[in-house]
């Protein structure tokens, strides 16, 4: 675990007791700080009583505390903890924060942080990837799942390749990232910002917290926000997407990384093309990682082969513009689309529409999806995943793609995205008595 003397001595309230809401305690603990903790389940307290004081920072008081560690999955702009720890003083921070605060008692290292709507797990674990296969001490943490206080200090020289969700980045007030990526901005969580301006300005703070002569790199083809971010940041060293980046990539390089298709990986790709540059590692380890990349379960994930149909599950694909490039990917998609909306429409997937041979809809998105479609493609109305991936196998060809990609999210059916991309897994393999075909579930 990562420890730390800046610790030493400090008392923290840490709100919320989850993954990495543990590991902070335990880091804090081990690191000589003395820790209030709470959450809402009995569990976690109970794990934590006699170590930790056991009460609710909403129910004590805060004065004098250094610091109310909150999970991100607190919402800053509704919770009631945010008001009563700014009126005693007391900063907000979360785990990333202190883990800036730790560096200095690190050994040398480097920090790559990842931000943006869409593909920060893709691009964070396909970095992490080519660092490891230059042989370079590297691990991952952050938003990917993996608490970055819960792992071991990277030797001298590693790098620490660390996924932001913006929530994250609102906790965060000193980490230096040597290189920030940010890799797009669409409407997605409004729910916790005051407009998409607000989300916006969240996720360029990553770039504003670097020091002088660090990189950044933006990694969209989006001009205004290229634009939006250069008029922010006033550094010559940002890097920006070019617009050939994609073209040339997908002759060159996707063409051998399996795990890596559609446009959107292009981006990804360019983006720790720029990140193995920055850091000086061999061009050869870039191109052998990429090469190489297992890919993440639910991302574009092939999970079946039948009869010269491959099924495609995209569970995490949760807003229309993750969808979109998935639907680019493939030449013929029977699409199942639907859950729990974001928005009302689908128009970030339409300029791929010319790709769906037909659209099975499902969830509380599904009457209305289906009647945003009608016009334009062949819909089947289902419900329920299994009835829509029962329908598709019925009427696929062979070279055609079954894909799952719901542009939604998943709890009106299910517990999150990974429940509903195992429920799909499951019912393929049901269907077709087939997994996934040796050479991919390696990956
Ligand atoms: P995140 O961690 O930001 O949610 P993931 O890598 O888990 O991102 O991918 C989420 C979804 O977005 C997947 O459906 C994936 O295919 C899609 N996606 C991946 N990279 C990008 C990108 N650069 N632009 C748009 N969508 C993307």
């Amino acid at each position: 675990m990562i420890t730390s003397p800046a610790f030493a001595g400090k008392r923290y309230a840490v709100l919320g007791l989850a993954r990495s809401g543990m590991a902070t305690v335990e880091a804090l603990l081990a690191s000589g700080a003395e820790v209030t903790a709470w959450d809402r389940r009995p569990g976690p307290r109970e794990e934590l009583a006699g170590r930790a004081t056991i009460a609710d920072p909403l129910e004590i008081d805060l004065a004098g505390f250094d610091g109310v560690v909150l999970s991100p999955g607190v919402p800053l702009n509704t919770h009631p903890i945010a008001a009563r720890a700014r009126a005693a003083g007391v900063p907000l921070i979360g785990d990333i924060e202190l883990f800036a605060q730790a560096r200095a008692s690190l050994p040398p290292h480097k920090v790559v942080g990842i931000t943006g709507t869409n593909g920060k797990s893709t691009t964070t674990a396909l970095i992490h990837h080519i660092v490891k296969t230059a042989g370079v001490p590297t691990t991952m943490g952050g938003n990917i799942g993996l608490p970055i206080l819960g792992q071991d200090p990277l030797p001298e020289g590693g790098v620490y390749v660390l996924e932001l969700s913006s929530y994250q980045i609102d906790l965060t007030y000193s980490l230096d990232c040597d290189v920030a990526v940010l890799l797009n901005i669409t409407p997605d969580h409004l729910d916790r910002y005051r407009d998409f301006a607000a989300y916006r300005e969240s996720k360029l703070r990553l770039f504003q917290l670097q020091a002088d002569r660090r990189v950044g790199v933006i990694a969209t083809p989006d001009a205004e926000l290229i634009q939006k971010v250069l008029n922010t940041l006033p550094r010559p060293d940002v890097v920006a997407y070019p617009a050939l980046a994609s073209e040339i990539l997908e002759h060159y390089l996707q063409a051998s990384a399996p795990a890596l298709q559609g446009p959107h990986n292009a981006q990804n790709i360019w983006a720790a093309m720029q990140v193995v540059e920055a850091l000086g590692l061999p061009l050869a380890a870039f191109e052998a990682g990429v090469k190489s990349y297992p890919g993440l379960p639910h991302r574009m994930e092939i999970v079946a082969e039948h009869n010269g149909v491959l099924f495609v599950n995209d569970s995490k694909a949760t807003n229309p513009a993750s969808t979109a490039p998935a639907l680019a990917a493939y030449p013929r998609v029977h699409w199942i689309v639907g859950g729990l909306p974001k928005g009302d429409d689908l128009d970030e997937c339409a300029p791929h529409f010319g790709h769906v041979v037909a659209a099975y809809t499902i969830g509380e998105a599904g009457p209305h999806f289906a009647d945003l479609l009608e016009a334009v493609m062949h819909v089947e109305r289902c419900e329920m995943l299994c009835e829509a991936t029962r329908r598709a196998l019925a009427a696929a060809q062979p070279g055609e793609v079954i894909l799952l990609s719901p542009a939604c999210a998943s709890f009106d059916q299910f517990r999150d995205y990974e429940m509903r991309g195992e429920a799909f897994r499951r019912i393929v393999s049901e269907l077709t008595g087939n997994g996934a075909p040796a050479a991919w579930s390696a990956a």
